[in-house]
């Protein structure tokens, strides 16, 4: 090599091949000096190859100077192109279909050893076929690559040609094997437009035919889907089944975009997109209807149909929005507002973009839920008789970063409608049990329990589980249930409320009074506890009816067992009627307002606490 290179003329010194990263290099033609002073011009064709310590460096050197001497370099280097990953051809001058092969080094095993005299098109019938090969093969332009070219070979076979000249007349044909390159790059080009789970188009196919579309101008609807029961499913069956139902209703849109004639993705989660030519508002709203629907039909998962439901936002380009992104940004407003107000189909309109607050909101929860930004604040509840702290009632907050503390008007129908009922569950359980223990064995603590969580097949080992993490006495644990999620004519409420009360929690009938049940209706439900609703207590002093409903509730109840707690007192006079009727234990402002853990267990009021109450 020392000298080899020496002998390399001086103005070509910098194109002889050098250290390169790639693993393949057909070098630059040079000139070289021969010991007889006659120059000719060469080209390496290095192939780089690792073992574990250094890398190997193969290569052939030819000499392109004449035909003949090419074919003596070629059969000299034979032992090193074989052991190149490459079939090399040479062909005599001809016309295009008619050149005949002189020399062939069939390295990578393409069944073309021997075919000397023959012509290309007859050993390599596939590759005649691509007009590039061929015309390369004819004429040519310095160093073409060509490929990869599919093989009809007994599997599936990608090759990669370089064709280049070696003199006037004859052509050099290197032939590699690229498939297992080719299919990891079809596998990523897959990937990179599809979504793996349903295989339907991505979100960046989507947004690249709504970029197409939008620009062309042509009136275009877009449905943005989302399922409304799907965390639930993943939630309670498991992700397995998570993933069977959205393959299944991936499927069924499938099904609707080819009856429909148009286009469908998966944009993540369980949100589909629907694009489609817009000419006739009543074809699209066919459409919807049809995709309602499919998601209301169940699934057969685990041996039992389950249905989710969806949400569909509708907005029309360029009606609404010009280009892709803001386009799906309608859909997305007009499917929250659907989704908030149970709708099923919402077209956007304007006044959608005022409502971005709460769909913002609705966005965020998912990731304040994870975050810890919900939190328990505790709300104290007194003893009318002794004025003491013997309970308290643990209420949801949102510790929002930008807007600060939220009550749950603000979110809590959200939390429902984005099916996160089960995580309130579990954080509205953790943080009152872990608050038992610090507040002592005396105190009751109660939590909220609306219709959605009361229906999660998991709530009861959800209790079980906390009581006995925090060794705490299920006797001092009071679940409020609102009076009208206790008129559950299927069933499903009460059989949970048994269960409850089996565990020994304590159980409670909320906002008494907002209702239409009667407390003798009442009485076949494992009751312990009632609240009367803060309308009828703040009016207990000026309002003769709500006095008498007071009285009337109190004694009613008293007679059924239960004890009874009157919400929303702000006043003492208040407090003391209250007492005088006879209520059992007061809550409100007049006391405290709902606070964090912490500054409920350093407040005077509850340092008042008695040891002997219930
Ligand atoms: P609720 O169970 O009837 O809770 C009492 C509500 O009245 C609380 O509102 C409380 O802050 C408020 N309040 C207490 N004392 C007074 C008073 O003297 N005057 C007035 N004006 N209001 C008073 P909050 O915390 O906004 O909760 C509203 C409702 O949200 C609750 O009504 C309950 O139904 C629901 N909720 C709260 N936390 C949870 C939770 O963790 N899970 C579930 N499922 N629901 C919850
Ligand atoms: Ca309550
Ligand atoms: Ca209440």
């Amino acid at each position: 090599e020392g000298r080899f290179v020496e002998q390399i003329h001086p103005g070509d010194h910098r194109l002889h091949w050098t250290e390169s990263d790639q693993r393949d290099v057909l070098g630059t033609p040079y000139r070289y000096v021969r010991p007889d002073g006659a120059i000719v011009w060469l080209r390496d064709h290095v192939v780089q190859e690792h073992n574990d310590r250094r890398p190997i460096v193969r290569g052939v050197t030819i000499d392109v100077t004449t035909t003949r001497s090419q074919e003596i370099q070629l059969v000299q280097h034979q032992e090193i192109v074989q052991r190149m990953a490459a079939t090399t051809l040479v062909l005599a001058p001809g016309p295009m279909a008619d050149q005949r092969i002189v020399h062939v080094v069939d390295s990578i095993h393409l069944g073309v050893a021997g075919s000397e005299g023959r012509t290309f098109s007859e050993v390599f019938p596939d590759l005649a076929q691509d007009g590039e090969v061929m015309t390369a093969i004819a004429n040519p332009a310095g160093v073409e690559r060509i490929g990869p070219v599919r093989l009809i070979d007994a599997v599936e076979r990608f090759v990669e040609l370089e064709v280049f000249p070696i003199s006037d007349d004859g052509t050099a044909v290197l032939i590699s094997d690229v498939t297992d390159r080719e299919l990891a790059e079809r596998t990523i080009r897959r990937q990179a437009h599809y979504d793996d789970l349903t295989g339907l188009p991505n979100r960046v196919t989507f947004m690249e035919l709504l970029g197409r579309r939008s620009q062309s101008g042509e009136p275009t609807a877009v449905l943005l889907i989302d399922l409304n029961r799907f965390k639930e499913v993943n939630d309670t069956l498991g992700h397995l089944s998570g993933d069977a139902f959205l393959r299944a209703l991936g499927s069924r849109m499938q099904q609707l975009a080819t009856k429909w004639q148009c286009s469908v993705a998966r944009l993540g989660g369980d949100e589909f997109a629907f694009v489609l030519p817009f000419g006739d508002r009543s074809e699209v709203v066919a459409l919807t209807e049809a995709v309602l629907a499919e998601c209301r039909e169940p699934v057969e998962i685990l041996g039992s149909g389950v249905a989710s439901g969806a949400s569909i936002g509708v907005a029309l380009s360029p009606d609404d929005a010009l280009t892709p992104e803001a386009l799906l940004r309608c859909a997305d407003l007009a499917m929250y507002e659907a989704k908030t107000n149970r709708r099923g189909v919402r077209w956007f309109d304007p006044t959608l973009d005022r409502r971005s607050d709460d769909i913002d909101t609705l966005r965020r929860l998912p990731a304040a839920m994870s975050d810890g930004e919900l939190v328990m604040y505790f709300q104290p509840a007194v003893s009318l008789r002794s004025g003491r702290v013997t309970g308290c009632e643990a209420l949801v907050r949102w510790q929002h970063p930008t807007r600060g503390l939220l009550t749950p008007v603000a979110f809590l129908d959200l939390i429902g409608v984005a099916g996160l009922s089960n995580q309130l569950t579990s954080i509205a359980i953790e943080q009152a049990t872990a608050a038992m223990v610090a507040l002592g064995p005396d105190i009751v603590v109660s939590l909220n329990l609306n219709a959605h969580e009361l229906r999660s097949p998991d709530l009861i080992a959800q209790f079980g589980r906390a009581i006995e993490r925090h060794g705490v006495n299920p006797r001092k644990l009071l679940v409020e249930i609102t009076e009208e999620h206790l008129l559950d004519p299927t069933g499903v409420v009460a059989a949970t409320m048994h269960e409850l009360a089996a565990l020994g929690v304590w159980i409670a009938v909320d906002d008494f009074g907002t209702g239409y049940s009667s407390l003798t209706h009442l009485r076949s439900l494992p009751l312990s506890h009632l609240k009367i609703d803060r309308q009828f207590v703040t009016g207990v002093i000026e309002e003769e009816h709500d006095a008498v409903i007071v009285r009337a509730v109190t004694d009613l109840a008293h007679n059924l067992g239960l004890r009874v707690t009157a919400e929303g007192v702000e006043t003492a006079e208040i407090a003391a009627e209250l007492a005088r009727i006879g209520c059992d234990y007061g809550q409100g402002y007049l006391w405290s307002q709902p606070v964090p853990l912490d500054e409920l267990l350093t407040s005077e009021l509850f340092a008042k606490r008695t040891a002997i109450s219930g």
